[in-house]
């Protein structure tokens, strides 16, 4: 799958000002936004560069950038600063029709105060203390979702919560662009699973498309042996292959089957431009086993995929993968199977039939066969390994019928209390924040999924202003979560959003 740092993903930096000012003092406006940009240029944590443009002074070149930022394929943001003062009514038409999402810089050329040679023209040309406050009126009066981000640049902490910012505007431009094959429907009779795909499509932008599972059955079919020789050879190198089914051993073709699954599986992904993709064991058609290990490798490659037709999770995990890019850590679909609660501090175990990234471990994964009890076929290869110890989230995606709803939950992936000796699937072992019993309760109340992402990579405030960009609720369980709060914020969101929705 294509890196998304090598598409040449922009975001623009938009400097506000107005002509009073006369073209020398403009001609410093100009000089010292683009000392602020190439400050945050330099921060090694921001995954996008910023681009200046030039400095804003009239409601018509307003009104004609936003517009050409929302219609430049690479352009997935843009940041505003009001150097000087901009008064904020030129900028009504202009982020009335912007498209992309918007972070308000709050910041000055200068960190420090000349206190003593500060004089009348330093006072003119550094406003942005009073010219964003004048901004930030209209962006509120706009109800514009947005990010507000103040103090100096060069501040690390300020480049942070930036690169945070921009890695939930590449999840928007993900989401925006992403198309989700669906193998089949949803496992019968699950209810989170399911939803409305074209509030979807409203809401976040994805395409969710259903194709029959015979349309795998003949890709499969069509795999030239060749491929899958070299597909083996490349799992040699990887994992540790059970003899039973390596070269020579009695099982050998049961892996070589898989490997044939993932070629045709990624041959139709790449050909139809799709990044994510579900199936479900109760629709597998002629194919022979359920995809594990080749669900378990494309979900390494940055592909998002779901069990059981649960396309929401699928298109989540696609979203966060594409946030988390290049950063430390991993991401999986996941989901809570089995609790610990005790003796000794209470723990989840989670997993899923076959399906948990190799990300989220730095063991070399061990290539095995087992028995799978439902989905009546062959016995299904796969990966078995342990999530590597982080902190971390869980995260899901519920359709509640009226609008979507985000739950995630701070957890600490740590190692099993014992050897996992006799379980055949990847699996990770966490405590969840602030209690299990609390952390549970939560999300239950939330109508959380049993599905979820799980990430050691993705940082709770892109999260969040990934919600914040789709204008989707956002409940966080944390350490400071309380069953009482959370109820509350339930029901007082639940009236924010039924009221917001009355346009
Ligand atoms: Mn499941």
């Amino acid at each position: 799958m294509k890196s998304l740092q090598d598409n040449g993903l922009e975001i623009w930096f938009l400097t506000g000002s107005q002509s009073l000012y006369g073209e020398e003092t403009l001609a410093q406006v100009a000089q010292q936004s683009q000392e602020v940009v190439a400050t945050l240029n330099a921060a090694t944590n921001i995954p996008i560069k910023a681009t200046w443009k030039p400095v804003l002074t009239t409601p018509e070149s307003i009104k004609a950038i936003c517009l050409e930022a929302s219609s430049n394929p690479k352009c997935v943001g843009v940041i505003v600063w009001m150097h000087t003062f901009s008064p904020a009514k030129m900028w009504i038409a202009g982020l009335s029709a912007l498209q992309v999402p918007i972070l308000h810089l709050h910041t000055q050329a200068n960190s420090a105060l000349p206190w003593e040679t500060i004089d009348m023209d330093f006072m003119n040309l550094n406003q942005a203390a009073h010219g964003d406050r004048e901004h930030g009126h209209i962006q509120a009066r706009l109800h514009l979702p947005r990010k507000i981000v103040a103090g100096h640049v060069s501040d690390a902490t300020v480049s942070t919560r930036i690169s945070h910012w921009m890695r939930a505007a590449i999840g928007w431009y993900t989401a925006q662009n992403l198309k989700v094959a669906r193998f089949g429907d949803n496992m019968r009779f699950v209810a989170v699973t399911d939803g409305d795909k074209t509030s979807a499509q409203i809401a976040l932008g994805m395409s969710i498309e259903a194709y029959g599972v015979n349309t795998l059955v003949d890709l499969v079919a069509a795999v030239e042996p060749s491929a899958v020789d070299a597909l083996i050879n490349e799992y040699e190198k990887l994992f540790d292959i059970a003899p039973e089914i390596a070269k020579g051993g009695p099982r050998h073709d049961s892996l070589r089957y898989q490997a044939t699954i993932e070629i045709a599986l990624e041959r139709f992904l790449e050909a139809g431009n799709f990044g994510a993709f579900t199936t479900n064991f109760e629709d597998l058609g002629a194919l022979k086993q359920l995809p594990g290990l080749a669900v378990q490798r494309l979900m390494s490659k940055g592909y998002g995929f779901g069990g059981e037709g649960d396309w929401k999770t699928s298109a989540l995990l696609r979203i966060i993968k594409a946030m988390t890019e290049g950063l430390p850590g991993g991401t999986s679909f996941m989901e809570d199977y089995t609790y610990h609660f005790g003796p000794g501090e209470p723990k989840v175990l989670g997993a899923h039939m076959l399906e948990v990234c190799p990300t989220i471990s730095t063991q070399r994964p061990r290539c095995e066969i087992h028995p799978l009890g439902i989905g009546g076929k062959d016995d299904p290869v796969r990966l078995v390994f342990n999530a590597e110890p982080a902190q971390g989230r869980v995260v899901g995606l519920m359709d509640l019928g009226d609008r979507f709803r985000i739950v995630s939950n701070d957890i600490e992936v740590v190692k099993p209390d014992k050897d996992l000796k006799s379980l055949p699937v990847a699996c990770a072992v966490w405590k969840p924040a602030p209690t299990l019993a609390t952390s549970a309760e939560a999300w239950i109340y939330a109508g959380g999924s049993h599905h979820t992402v799980l990430s050691t990579a993705l940082d709770p405030e892109a999260l969040a202003d990934f919600a914040q960009i789709a204008q989707v609720e956002h409940l966080r369980i944390s350490d400071s979560t309380t069953i009482d709060g959370f109820q509350k914020e339930i029901r007082w969101n639940g009236a924010f959003f039924k009221l917001s929705s009355l346009t």
